[in-house]
């Protein structure tokens, strides 16, 4: 926010009016021709451009306009595909990293809805980093996962990778995955949004917050119907785990209010990592998790070794009970969505 002050006012006293509003205020900028401006910071305290305008010795108030506004203001609580984000109890998406065949996601499928999940997850079209590893079934997989699904009350969720499956994947999907590789994969995230699905979209790998509030843009744009944020571990220096999940983005995305879930499977590729990720990803603000669970990880046709086993799947569920009663962080800072293009 850009505060003009009149000609001949006290500047001080504004200052301190401004400072008694809980407002951060910049330093005074003294044009050539003598106009002075005060510059209100983001992570201000809640203010609006109104309160500062009625501060006598003001003359205007410049608001900027966040870039990506229509993401602005999905605030949480949310409701994606009939499940409700941000009441206070974790939402959990979960399921084997690929649908394998029928009988492993109808059994997956019952034993994560027998833990409390809401959606199952499987990829029937996998982007895998190597093209000689397990692409996926296709079709087939989306028919086995919605079938598996709907036999036990549960969502699917399930990732498009091109924009030529959007009508098909959407057809079996209730929350269609962008993953982290096709992240700013325009033409793709346009397909998705044009389908008037929700969306789950998974943080690039090495993407900055504001490309990512940008490509969610780009989906509600298109027309989906809501965008839900995936924290799935940025590109990181160390192999020692498979990324570096960003919690401190998962807060500061809480902290305005957007819902924005935690991936810990993929975050750091190791099942024993997962538990404390996840719960490190909740205590952050997180309003759910996306998590793999096999019934056999040693013969999963792909990311075996950051699947949960069964027993493992199940702890996780029973230690969300302790996160089961926090409040919905609501905004605390208002003036950050004006300032979303600008930091
Ligand atoms: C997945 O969730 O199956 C996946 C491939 O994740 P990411 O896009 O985060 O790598
Ligand atoms: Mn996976």
């Amino acid at each position: 926010m850009i505060v003009n002050i009149e000609n001949g006012a006290d500047l001080s006293k504004i200052q301190s009016e401004l400072a008694g509003l809980g407002c951060w205020v910049g330093p005074v900028h003294i044009s050539a021709s003598g106009h002075r401006a005060l510059l209100l910071k983001p992570y201000s305290a809640p203010v609006s451009a109104e309160d500062v305008r009625n501060i006598p010795g003001v003359e205007s108030v410049l608001v900027a306009v966040s870039e990506h506004a229509r993401m602005d203001s999905q605030m949480l609580p949310l409701t994606v595909a009939g499940v409700d984000f941000g009441t206070g109890t974790p939402v959990v998406m979960a399921g084997p990293c690929s649908v394998e065949s029928e009988d492993q996601i109808y059994q997956a499928a019952r034993r994560v809805a027998g833990c409390g999940a809401q959606f199952l997850r499987g990829g029937a079209y996998k982007p895998r980093t190597s093209p000689y590893s397990f692409q996926g079934h296709g079709a087939p997989g989306l028919r086995w996962l919605q079938g598996a699904a709907t036999a036990f009350g549960l969502r699917t969720v399930t990732e498009l990778l091109t924009p030529e499956q959007a009508d098909l994947v959407a057809c079996y999907a209730d929350l269609i995955q962008i993953g982290s590789r096709n992240m700013q994969n325009m033409s793709l995230l346009r397909a998705a949004g044009q389908t008037g699905k929700p969306v789950l979209l998974k943080r690039g790998a090495a993407a900055t917050l504001q490309e990512w509030l940008l490509a969610g843009e780009a989906a509600l744009l298109a027309g989906a119907q809501t965008v839900l944020l995936c924290e799935r571990g940025v590109r990181g220096f160390d192999p020692t785990t498979r990324n570096l999940l960003d919690l401190g983005t998962v807060a500061h995305l809480a902290s305005l209010g957007l819902g924005i879930i935690v991936d810990p499977s993929h975050a750091t590729g190791r099942r024993d990592l997962v538990l404390p990720l996840a719960q490190a990803g909740l205590a952050a603000g997180a309003c759910g998790l996306l998590v793999e669970t096999h019934d056999q990880p040693q013969t999963a046709l792909s990311d075996g070794p950051q699947a949960l086993t069964p027993h493992q799947f199940a702890q996780l569920m029973g230690s969300l009970a302790l996160f089961g009663n926090r409040t919905r962080q609501s905004r605390s800072v208002d003036t950050e969505v004006a300032w979303g293009g600008v930091q």
